[in-house]
């Protein structure tokens, strides 16, 4: 008989699913739960926590580790409100804000459509037509920095982390030996105060980016414009999104941001449709420029072989790592059978599963568990492993599917006798028999990592 898995379900995976998974398994958890929850706000469990930084850990490999021209950058979250008034937020970071005068439901304009049956926008929420004018609603979150809550203490949670990077843009040219093009990565979080946040953790209110601000004399804009759009898509195919659940999409001109000269969108295929999960845009000179002008600085740099001062052109590839986690849960998402058994089985990447490997004592006894305990300590410092040693070892066979965990590590019996353990593949179940002084060796090799 035939172990293999058949596929029964590719890409029928519904919000639900992954919503239920969250909740049950411990990826993410609704916000004081216990309060009823907090509007569309969400903790990381115990798995989510993992995986979360798995993804962050992988964007921060491929876009700074693995290169020689980009470095990093942590900055603050709350900073001077000048930044935000020079950046062009205070005015321009809005969304057109519309209200329903029958049910009080408040939206974003540019996310309603006329409905093609009369040419009318209607309220999603109850049919009405009467809506109010769009107006400008600024999304950052304001604050008061110190004791006192009047204007000159006025201050702002960081909507982009973008910034930090442009306000750093002397400290790190002077300081990292770096000239354009070069760039300056990082991943934090921000906050917007989304009028309709949604589809899980889509859409909310607090979120974690991963931002890279790639510096380069503005006559190469553009093919390094291109050069991080293909970079940057084909690093979600890398970590196993297929390629038909990715497209990209440029922005038409009167959606741009106000400091773009062109933005291509990667987008997403989530189970109600195409969505953004990361923008590259051409931010141009404006950002230097615009702190330069406010500050008095001269962001610029000194080419020496040229003898001129220019303002470099800034690409940014802007990610959310909140919304990538997501895609790359529903990417992974699949039911197949097993021996004539269904099962759920998220195929994750190994980079990118909370667990890479788990060690299961086949039973309690107790003589299975010393050797269980140094099988775990032999693998513990090279990647995250999980230690189960309750239920039957098929159902933890199926836990370890549905969480993703690429590998299972089975003490057994025989295991005391020959020292060796019982490999098991997530993805096809194949067994095989290794001996424990080669577990560390054979493990990472077939994690590819
Ligand atoms: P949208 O048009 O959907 O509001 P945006 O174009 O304003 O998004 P960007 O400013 O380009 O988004 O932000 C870069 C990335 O940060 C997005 O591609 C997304 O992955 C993530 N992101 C932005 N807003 C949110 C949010 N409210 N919740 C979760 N992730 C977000």
């Amino acid at each position: 008989m035939s172990h293999h898995p058949t596929r029964l379900h590719a890409m029928s995976v519904s919000m639900d699913d992954i919503v239920r998974l969250s909740k049950q398994r411990g990826f993410i958890f609704p916000s004081a739960e216990i309060y009823g929850g907090f509007r569309s706000t969400y903790d990381y469990g115990p798995l989510g926590v993992l995986m979360l930084r798995n993804v962050k850990e992988a964007w921060w490999r491929s876009n700074v580790q693995l290169r020689h021209d980009v470095v990093g950058l942590d900055a603050a979250i709350l900073s001077s409100p000048k930044i935000w008034e020079a950046s062009g937020h205070l005015k321009n970071f809005t969304d057109p804000l519309v209200d329903c005068r029958n049910c009080k439901e408040r939206w974003r304009a540019d996310h309603l459509e006329a409905d093609p049956a009369d040419g009318k926008i209607h309220c999603p929420n109850c049919g009405s037509t009467d809506l109010t004018e769009a107006r400008a609603f600024n999304l950052m979150f304001k604050t008061y920095a110190g004791p006192v809550e009047d204007d000159a203490n006025v201050a702002y949670l960081r909507p982009e982390t973008a910034q930090g990077h442009f306000v750093n843009f002397l400290n790190v040219l002077q300081t990292s030996r770096k000239r354009p093009p070069f760039g300056i990565a990082q991943i934090g979080k921000s906050f917007r105060n989304e009028i309709t946040p949604g589809n899980f953790v889509f859409r909310t209110r607090e979120f974690e980016q991963m931002e890279m601000e790639f510096f380069v004399p503005p006559a190469d804009a553009p093919s390094w414009h291109q050069y991080w759009i293909d970079t940057r898509r084909q690093w979600y195919v890398d970590l196993g999104i297929p390629e038909e659940m990715l497209r990209l999409r440029p922005h038409e001109a009167d959606e741009l941001s106000h400091y773009s000269a062109g933005t291509t969108d990667i987008e997403f295929d989530f189970p109600w449709g195409w969505g953004e999960l990361e923008g590259i845009a051409n931010r141009t000179d404006y950002d230097l420029k615009a702190h330069a002008e406010a500050s008095g600085e001269r962001l610029e740099y000194f080419d020496q072989s040229t003898g001129e001062h220019y303002v470099p052109y800034v690409i940014e590839p802007a990610a959310g790592a909140t919304r990538a986690m997501m895609a790359f849960l529903i990417a992974a998402y699949q039911t197949d059978t097993v021996g004539g058994e269904s099962r759920t089985v998220l195929r994750l990447h190994p980079r990118l599963a909370a667990y890479q490997a788990a060690v299961l004592p086949l039973s309690r006894k107790e003589t299975l568990i010393p050797m269980a305990n140094e099988v775990l300590d032999l693998l513990q410092p090279h990647m995250m492993v999980d230690y189960d040693e309750t239920q039957s070892i098929g159902r933890r066979y199926r836990r370890q599917d549905e969480i993703g965990t690429p590998l299972c590590v089975t003490v057994d019996f025989d295991s005391l006798e020959d020292h060796a353990v019982t490999i098991r593949d997530r993805d096809t179940t194949e067994q095989k028999r290794v001996a424990i002084a080669d577990v560390v060796t054979e493990v990472k090799a077939r994690l590819g990592l």
